[in-house]
């Protein structure tokens, strides 16, 4: 018993110091362009997140009456079965598309995609969708501002541009979108269909795993506001864009992981001050102590909570620091 208490103590040292080493190493070695040794560190740090039995390969699946889903590798969307066809919502990319068209032409022969949705502008959600020759597009009216900055040839034009919250009653089924502000980006939203007690989300939490990448492009506050507005609806059956799906309570449970870091980073500020203005091996200690050990006691279970530690405590810790 002793001497597992003192493994697990020796161990937990290591990797405290190990995570912080890592870290400090890539900083050091990318000033040196020593690019190939970050690469491998990254990437072994971070790729069993993506990476794993049940995440990779696909997956087609019923959810409720009318509600299937479908998931390529880490990422997953919603297939609607209405009246006058399907509603895809997130194509992701053209592999992506084109592996879900198969699966469709398979389960509703002669059935046709009638509409598709994006979620929001982000390009690893709305490119490829060509491959399922919709009949309509919908997004948000900001998207193509931001399309027009970047690469974008594969993304689909839409045919309709929503702004604001908006009731798409396709074939029957009534899909309500609701506009979520700044939150991850401000072209977001969330799909709620009352009659299949479901809800939908792009990148706005994950069942039982820890944020990838402190969740890019994500404005704090609005994020956690946006959370609450879906966490506030009535429905059973939560189904995020990537990983698996699961209950309300799940996306709850998310909710509650987010409020924490960010109390946590704010805590470490209040304790250490802002990065750069004492003595940093000390601050960095500091920070990674306060935030470390509260959360893996709720979330060390969690998938990515190893992988994915360190890239959430400096996203919050810096989104804390500078307001965003
Ligand atoms: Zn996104």
């Amino acid at each position: 018993m002793i001497l597992q208490r003192t493994y697990a103590r020796f161990r937990e040292h290591i990797m405290k110091r190990g995570l912080l080493v890592v870290l400090a190493a890539a900083v050091l070695l990318s000033a040196f362009g020593c690019r190939s040794f970050i690469l491998k560190t990254v990437m072994t740090t971070v790729e069993p997140y993506f990476h794993g039995p049940g995440i990779d390969g696909t997956q087609f699946e019923q959810l409720t009456d009318k509600v299937y889903t479908f998931r390529w590798n880490w990422y997953r969307n919603l297939i609607i079965v209405t009246d006058v066809g399907l509603v895809v919502i997130d194509p992701m990319n053209a592999e992506m598309a084109t592996a879900l068209k198969k699966e469709l032409d398979q389960t509703f022969p002669g059935e046709k995609v009638h509409t598709l949705i994006y979620s929001h502008y982000h390009l690893d959600h709305t490119r490829g969708g060509a491959a399922l020759s919709p009949i309509e597009v919908i997004a948000h009216e900001k998207c193509p501002t931001y399309w027009k900055e970047f690469e974008h040839h594969d993304v689909l034009d839409p045919t309709r541009l929503i702004a604001g919250d908006a009731t798409l009653t396709i074939g029957g089924v009534e899909i309500r979108a609701l506009y979520l502000g700044l939150s991850h980006t401000d072209t977001l939203y969330a799909f709620h269909l009352p009659s299949e007690r479901l809800v939908f989300t792009a990148d706005l939490g994950l069942v039982k795993s820890v944020a990838p990448v402190g969740v890019p492009d994500r404005y704090a506050p609005g994020y956690l506001a946006a959370l609450n507005r879906v966490a506030a609806l009535d429905f059973d059956t939560f189904v995020p864009s990537h990983f698996g799906y699961g209950t309300k309570q799940d996306l709850i449970d998310w909710r509650d992981m987010m409020e924490d870091g960010r109390r946590l980073a704010r805590e470490a500020i209040r304790k250490t001050g802002l990065f750069g203005t004492h003595d940093n091996h000390h601050q960095m200690a500091t920070y990674f102590d306060t935030v470390y050990f509260p959360m893996r006691e709720k979330y060390g279970s969690w998938h990515g909570f190893n992988e994915m530690f360190i890239l959430n405590l400096v996203r919050d810790i810096e989104g804390e620091a500078l307001g965003h």
